[in-house]
């Protein structure tokens, strides 16, 4: 019995160790991340590096599924979307699909929408409770470009950010009740025709949710309000539309889709391919014509795909931004400005762009010796190619990351399952003796010590 005490005391404290030495790491990991937050932010580009010069309008329709906004074959006066089918045809709007990254919840997936970071489990655990975004994100780049941003949806945002610095003007709208189809989109809809005749804002950022709750009790088949609220969203897209510059761009998207059986989560194809589309008045040349409805079906039958966490960089560059901190998305220019009006090309400033998406991933990731190959084949003006260059060596190092990381989470399972063997031989010592035993006491303290980030790490993993 007495051997049997040793061993469970020197199996006691070796666990200590190793659990303090896990989570010491990941603290001090967690440090230099804010301090970076704190000090190493870089100041704003120069103004005139901007490929676009007009606004930018973000409509995001939350669980937007793709199959929703892109239809093809199917007949005119059936159509859910009508006008952005039009648009589309007309070559006034662009389509790409997004691929979000599970879970698919509405959060994490904002976060990754407006700064390009993939929580690792690391973080998850670090930040179970925290909504508020600590990493470097564009709202913060265009605030540091004197750039307004209004934001009017999902309180998601104002919990995000710090509405009163981030924002000139917002207004929340809670989900409160799954059942309010309707009032939690009217009270968005009602700042349009105010904000639409403003002048001093740069940003605007509206988020919907009726059609997520539709989707919730309904799913994504529902007769009567899927196509009632999509009806619903393409009149407001075409609203806007209207109402836009020559240079402004407007942006549909979602920040997950909708599973066939309803509601969202997982990582089913329908749930984590989302849509994209572009629009402006003038921004896009006429290169190629949809009137054709072959042309057109084969067009949205073969939609590129790009990665959520893309977006960010992409739309910095594209607005003269930072590409922020902690983005581990890369650019996709060349497959939207071979859209662009001619007139409205600029090599120089879209070579440039993905210059300061590389020295940005290359600082986060220590992408190695490469920089002078890239540059070598942005003189030979093969954009795409030094796209796929850059996005195939930060692939490689995200995947090295991602073993580490699960190498991690292994290592703090194996701790949690010894913690739990313990607590049950504790909970059995002191049945006999109470508060005698020195196991249980030394565990209950070690509990204490640790128990948020135990329980934390309890909820995550089970
Ligand atoms: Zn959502």
């Amino acid at each position: 019995m007495f051997k049997f005490q040793i061993s469970i005391y020197f199996l006691l404290v070796s666990i200590f160790l190793v659990y303090n030495a896990v989570f010491f790491n990941l603290f001090s990991y967690k440090q230099a991340n804010f301090d970076t937050e704190n000090n190493k932010f870089e100041p704003p580009v120069a103004q005139n590096s901007a490929i676009i010069n007009g606004r930018l309008i973000l409509v995001l329709i939350d669980a937007l599924r793709y199959d929703f906004i892109f239809e093809s074959n199917v007949a005119k006066e059936k159509l859910r979307m009508p006008f952005v089918n039009r648009v589309i045809r007309e070559q006034k709007a662009i389509p790409f699909k997004l691929i979000a990254n599970p879970p698919t919840v509405t959060l994490p997936r904002l976060k990754a929408l407006v700064s390009g970071i993939i929580p690792e489990f690391i973080d998850i655990l670090w930040n179970f409770n925290t909504t508020y975004l600590a990493e470097d994100n564009i709202i913060r780049q265009f605030n540091l470009q004197n750039s307004p941003v209004i934001f009017y949806g999902d309180d998601t945002w104002l919990k995000l950010f710090r509405p009163n610095e981030s924002f000139v003007r917002y207004e929340g709208t809670t989900s409160f009740m799954a059942s309010d189809y309707d009032q939690v989109d009217f009270n968005v809809t009602r700042h349009l025709a105010f904000e639409l005749e403003q002048t001093d804002w740069k940003v605007m950022i509206l988020h919907y949710l009726g059609l997520d709750h539709v989707g919730h009790i309904e799913g994504p088949y529902a007769p009567f309000n899927i196509r009632r609220k999509l009806h619903e969203m393409d009149e407001i897209i075409k609203k806007i539309y209207s109402n836009l510059n020559r240079n402004d761009l407007m942006l549909v998207l979602s920040d997950h889709g909708m599973a066939n059986e309803g509601g969202h989560g997982g990582s089913s194809h329908m749930e984590i391919t989302t849509p994209l589309l572009l629009l402006s008045k003038g921004l896009f040349g006429s290169k190629f014509t949809y009137a054709d409805d072959q042309k057109f079906n084969s067009l949205i039958e073969n939609i590129k795909e790009k990665k959520q966490i893309d977006l960010v960089s992409t739309l910095s560059c594209l607005f003269g931004l930072n590409v922020p901190y902690h983005n581990k998305g890369t650019v996709f220019l060349s497959d939207l400005t071979e859209y662009f009006d001619k007139s409205l090309r600029n090599y120089s400033l879209e070579a440039n762009c993905l210059v300061r998406n590389w020295k940005q991933l290359d600082r986060l990731l220590d992408l190695g010796q490469h920089e002078i190959e890239l540059v070598r084949m942005l003189d030979k003006k093969s954009l795409a190619d030094a796209e796929e260059f850059l996005k195939i060596k930060v692939e490689s190092k995200v995947k090295v990351e991602n073993i580490k990381s699960e190498q991690n989470k292994f290592l703090i399972l194996l701790i949690l399952i010894m913690f739990m063997l313990l607590f049950v031989y504790a909970i059995d010592q002191s049945n006999s003796r109470p508060f005698t035993n020195p196991f249980s006491c030394l565990l209950a303290l070690l509990i204490f010590l640790s128990k948020q980030t135990f329980i934390k790490a309890l909820l995550f993993t089970f």
